[in-house]
């Protein structure tokens, strides 16, 4: 692609709040939003259309996830064009929830973004719901995140992608991204969001995972369990053979609940990928396989670079903002809008940060990618060498200020 793609962006700097000042009233983020909307919604909504928000709701005890004030905006501009609103959000690997025990008298349940019985709970407490932000919330991937569409794609490792079945109902896609860091995959930004939050559990796992799950036999032990594996499995692919059990590869949806229950130590194998490289490469092979199967010219997207921690809004304890906020970002184009979004925050002061014994260390000087400053073991160019080996977008971009 040799022309430049348009990202809008409307700065973050708010003037003081002088009574009576209508510029004080424009400069608001949330009328910036609106603006910025009114940029890359032109045209793009017919009378009628059902337009899904893809979102991320936060995890449990994360406190930077995106407000959903700014949500109801998207919501609100759908519904000025005579679009018909439904936030869209995919299933977290495993079906069940975390139980720490932090002291004698108190405990915390995490991770409860698995099934669409927990998420919806968890969406409703940051205030993702419809008597909030206006719109119902629908899960793309099914109750239990398993209902996925099977995509061929030729990428740089995926051959195939199994994506959010629900997607192919909606007439049009608004993607909506928290920009920030992310422990694997650099940052999160619009190509993480489609990449893995339009996939279903299954997509998820050969993302972050390089084989089948499959029974240790060496350490499966009928006699110290309830076979509880067996339970857990929605999809009926364990039984057992000579005293162990055994999974039907051409069953498994790798959706790992056999894991979550199983109580004996490393009974039943994954094989994690520790190689972000190849995470980030396999994250644009997914990207390929959303964009391509729906239609490129059929998203917009959003990337809010509010609070910008160094890990995903997945995570129950994000760090403290490592730069100062950068606005909001809007294009047509993934690619772009990541760019401009890491150029941005390459460019912008870091923020001074405490370590974990309470000292602060010097903040990531100007022209320094922080999120790679902070986390040595990934490199974001990575993932705009995937994104341009998988087309996904431009590189080249013009950011035109709201
Ligand atoms: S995998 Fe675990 S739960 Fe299943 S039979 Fe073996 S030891 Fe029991
Ligand atoms: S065998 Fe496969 S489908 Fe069944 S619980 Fe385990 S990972 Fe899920």
């Amino acid at each position: 692609m040799s022309e430049k793609s348009i990202v809008y962006w409307a700065s973050p700097w708010e003037l003081m709040a002088f009574p009576n000042s209508a510029k004080n009233i424009i400069t608001n983020n949330l009328v910036k939003t609106k603006f910025l909307l009114d940029k890359i919604l032109d045209g793009f909504i017919n009378t009628g259309d059902k337009v899904g928000v893809k979102v991320h709701v936060g995890e449990r005890y994360n406190t930077r996830y995106l407000r959903h004030d700014y949500v109801r905006e998207v919501v609100d501009a759908i519904k000025a064009k005579d679009g018909i609103p439904t936030l869209i959000e995919t299933q977290n690997l495993g079906m069940d929830i975390q139980h720490i025990n932090l002291s004698e008298n108190y405990s915390i349940n995490i991770m409860r973004r698995k099934t669409a019985a927990e998420h919806e709970k968890t969406a409703q407490l940051h205030g993702y719901s419809e008597s909030i932000v206006g719109a119902p919330i629908k899960f793309i991937d099914g109750d239990k995140g398993l209902d996925g569409k099977i995509i061929e794609i030729d990428g740089i490792h995926l051959k195939e992608v199994s994506v959010g079945i629900g997607l192919y109902e909606f007439d049009k896609i608004v993607a909506i991204s928290h920009f920030k860091g992310h422990q694997a995959a650099g940052f999160g930004g619009a190509m993480k969001q489609l990449g893995i939050g339009f996939l279903s559990k299954t997509g998820k796992y050969r993302s972050h995972f390089n084989s089948d799950m499959s029974i240790n036999k060496k350490r499966c032990n009928i006699s110290k369990c309830s076979q509880e594996c067996i339970e857990a499995c929605p999809v009926n692919a364990i039984k057992i053979e000579s005293e162990s059990a055994v999974i039907d590869p051409s069953i498994c949806v790798c959706c790992t609940a056999c894991l979550e229950k199983c109580p004996v130590k490393k009974a039943i194998n994954r094989d994690f990928n520790m190689d972000f490289k190849n995470f980030i490469e396999r994250v644009c092979d997914n990207c390929a396989a959303v964009i391509n199967s729906y239609g490129p010219e059929k998203f917009r997207y959003i990337n809010f670079a509010f609070d910008v921690v160094a890990q995903c809004d997945c995570v129950a304890t994000p760090s403290m903002p490592i730069i100062p906020d950068l606005g909001i970002f809007g294009s047509s184009d993934p690619v772009a809008i990541d760019k401009a979004c890491i150029d941005a925050e390459t460019n912008a002061p870091g923020l001074p940060i405490m370590d974990q014994n309470g000292q602060w260390k010097e903040p990531t000087p100007i022209g320094i990618e922080k999120f790679n400053a902070i986390n040595k073991m990934v490199d974001c160019s990575w993932v705009f060498d995937a994104a341009v080996k998988n087309r996904l977008g431009n590189l080249d971009y013009e950011l035109i200020k709201i």
